[in-house]
């Protein structure tokens, strides 16, 4: 052994020791989410990223099949985000939004205001997804406020919802099985209907709605509006319903004269392969909320759009203000960076990037559903998913996939990807072989 090499395995000793201390502490002092300070599983340590790959601080490097919660559509540390942060924080990191503006916030609305559907013309940043979410439902309930309508005020929407962490979005997300069942007794209460019935691929018929049609029939005179995850219900399934089920959601809000939110915090830029999964249904919303992949992944940005109706409506007679102001509203290194990573989505072709990621998951996974215990495999988009008919050990099938060299993070029965959109072929496939090794074993996963 050289002298060079024994240091250099010294060093390694040491970082490793280092890392212990580190991640003791962080054990004892750091919530992470959904975790309990008593016994949480354990984490990674990660030391960078870049690509498509995700380095751990004993040097393994992870394919990444989650963009970090569906935001990282271009990998990490691209280098056209990197260089518009740096180019923004040399003229200014922040500034107040209250009685201020600046180009990045500016540039941002009207290429946001381009993209999405004609008829959403405003637009209210935030700084995470949940607030945009609260947003929206402030603007609905206002709406009718303002129109003398005070009675309008609660909110109709799906079972296997999921709309956020905060108040107003925990009192919309599926209210049995979502993840925050024990504050409902403090929650607003919100009328639910039956979880979408028609799967995306599923021929659509009238009794598919009836449940929803009831309702709304029943309640109009005191619904604000209706909220639903567009297509796509993510952390409450990961399950794709029909575009002909939104479309006759659409109908019944314009025939009961019900607002229409759509949360497409998780579907926005691309993911289920158009650029909002509204347009599935041909459809547009009254109300618009993004967040996630808006900066690319690389930074907390949100946004609520909605109607020229629903804004003059809050506003009637120039009175109304909508009583809203986070502090790092319209970031401007956060909007600078999302301006980049739309550039880039629209640059990088990203219709064909999510196709051909469909193609390889539609080619790869199903067959996973040989093993007798998995329920379905699914394919949407730039999204897969393999529902099992237990809910796995995380900690167990977590440590598997990390031993396989990918980063995957199951939830309940659900083993799921939604890989950046820049991920290669080669890594596709490895990344859906590694899934396939690990799910072929079952005291890896139960
Ligand atoms: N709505 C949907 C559909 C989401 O998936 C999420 C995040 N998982 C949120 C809202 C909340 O976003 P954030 O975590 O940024 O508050």
């Amino acid at each position: 052994m050289t002298e060079q090499t024994e240091d250099s395995g010294l060093q390694i000793q040491k970082q490793q020791k280092d890392w212990q201390q580190k991640l003791a502490f962080d054990r004892q002092h750091i919530w992470h989410p959904y975790t309990s300070m008593v016994n949480p599983l354990p984490c990674y340590p990660v030391v960078a990223a870049s690509g498509v790959e995700i380095e751990l601080a004993n040097g393994e490097k992870l394919i990444d099949g989650m963009s970090s919660w569906w935001a990282a559509i271009h990998g990490y540390q691209h280098p056209k985000l990197d260089a518009a942060i740096e180019k923004q924080l040399k003229k200014m990191s922040h500034v107040m939004f209250g009685g201020l503006t600046h180009q990045p916030a500016i540039d941002l609305a009207q290429k946001l205001i381009d993209l999405s559907p004609a008829g959403l013309q405003k637009i209210f940043f935030s700084d995470s997804g949940s607030v945009a979410v609260e947003v929206a439902i402030k603007m609905a309930t206002q709406y009718w406020y303002s129109q003398g309508l005070q009675n309008k005020k609660h909110l109709l929407t799906v079972r296997g919802g999921y709309h956020g962490d905060t108040a107003a979005c925990m009192s919309v997300c599926d209210p049995d099985a979502g993840m925050h069942e024990m504050f409902t007794a403090i929650l607003p209460p919100q009328i639910f209907a039956e979880k979408p019935a028609c799967g995306f691929y599923e021929e659509f018929n009238e009794s598919h709605i009836q449940n929803f049609k009831t309702l709304i029939q029943k309640n109009h005179a005191k619904l604000a509006a209706v909220i639903l995850e567009p297509i796509v219900q993510g952390a409450g399934g990961m399950y794709f319903y029909s575009p002909a089920y939104l479309k006759a959601v659409r109908d019944l809000c314009d025939e009961f004269n019900v607002l229409l939110i759509l949360d497409e915090i998780a579907t926005g830029f691309g993911r289920s392969g158009k650029l909002f999964a509204c347009e599935h249904a041909d459809i547009e919303p009254d109300i618009l909320c993004i967040g996630k992949a808006l900066t690319g992944g690389y930074m907390t940005l949100a946004a609520t759009l909605c109607s020229e109706k629903v804004a003059l409506g809050i506003s009637k007679e120039g009175s109304g203000l909508l009583m809203h102001g986070p502090t790092f509203m319209a970031n401007p290194l956060a909007c600078a960076c999302a301006n980049a990573s739309i550039d880039l989505l629209l640059e990088n072709n990203w219709v064909t990037q999510v196709k051909n990621i469909e193609q390889i998951l539609t080619r790869e996974l199903p067959i996973c559903a040989r093993f007798s215990y998995v329920k379905e495999v699914r394919v949407l988009g730039a999204m897969g998913v393999i529902e099992l008919t237990a809910a796995v050990n995380m900690q167990k099938i977590q440590a598997c996939f990390v031993k396989e060299g990918i980063w995957l993070r199951p939830f309940g029965k659900l083993v799921y990807m939604m890989p950046p959109y820049v991920i290669s072929e080669a890594q596709l496939i490895y990344l859906c072989s590694a899934v396939l090794k690990v799910l072929s074993n079952p005291d890896n996963l139960f």
